[in-house]
């Protein structure tokens, strides 16, 4: 059987990673659609940099939960295996996983908009906000999609191949309201997969599962496993 799964940030919720539609504090006066765009970072990158800053203290101290481990077990089960996760966090890669597409970037790289050099930067807090590039002191983004720009051409062009002729797609924790990844299960239901979603909450991916498992990641994980 050749299978998928399709994290988002709701699989990283029971590592304390909050999701975009969750409670965040300080920040919850601020809206992700706002920071998380070029126009933001154009506007004022420290602000959008300090934000990520915030975020990137939270994920540093985060650990992969069961979900993760057990998303990292089902690869071994299946020759024909592919993870494609919306998440930036890494966690995945943490708790073991290998067949990894990351769809929207990873927090801990940086791209410098001067150079367009990226590489990986761990630093948390960072030193200097905004922070500069290491090669020609330009100013770095981090290397995440924002809203409105397009998803890494490979990446996406990896995960729609693989969705195209799986069997099965595990929908995880995915408001399936942030395209064109939100797009990935209605491409696979109707080129015949079978649609697994495992969220607490109903979301649009819901109406074309043909299982619903209305629990949180780690706890479905285990009654999807029991399933198999
Ligand atoms: P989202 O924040 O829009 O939605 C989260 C979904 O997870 C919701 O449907 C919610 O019902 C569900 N959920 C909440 N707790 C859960 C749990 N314990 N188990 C299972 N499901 C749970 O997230 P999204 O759909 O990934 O889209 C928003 C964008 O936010 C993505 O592009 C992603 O890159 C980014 N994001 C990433 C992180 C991260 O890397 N950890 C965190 C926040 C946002
Ligand atoms: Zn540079």
């Amino acid at each position: 059987m050749k299978i998928a799964v399709l994290t988002g940030a709701g699989i990283s919720a029971e590592s304390g990673i909050p999701t975009f539609r969750g409670p965040s504090g300080i920040w919850k006066t601020f809206k992700p659609e706002e920071l998380a765009t070029p126009q933001a970072f154009e506007r004022d990158p420290k602000l959008v940099w300090e934000w990520y800053d915030w975020r990137r203290s939270i994920i540093k101290k985060a650990k992969p939960n069961k979900g993760h481990i057990l998303i990292a077990h089902l690869e071994q089960l299946f020759e024909d295996f592919l993870l494609i996760t919306q998440n930036v966090d890494g966690l995945h890669q943490k708790a073991g996983s290998k067949k990894v597409v990351e769809l929207h970037g990873n927090i801990w790289r940086v791209l410098c908009t001067a150079c367009g050099k990226k590489y990986y930067n761990y630093q948390v807090p960072l030193e200097e906000i905004p922070p500069r590039c290491k090669y020609c002191n330009g100013l770095l983004r981090p290397d995440v999609v924002w809203f409105g720009e397009s998803l890494p051409k490979k990446e996406w062009e990896t995960a729609l191949e693989f969705v195209s002729s799986c069997s099965m797609l595990l929908v995880v924790g995915t408001s399936g309201v942030v395209y064109p990844a939100a797009s990935l299960p209605f491409l696979a239901k109707q080129k015949g997969a079978k649609i697994v979603e495992i969220n607490p909450e109903d979301t649009p991916i819901s109406q074309i599962a043909h299982i619903r498992i209305r629990k949180k990641a780690s706890e479905g994980m285990e009654e999807f496993l029991k399933m198999l």
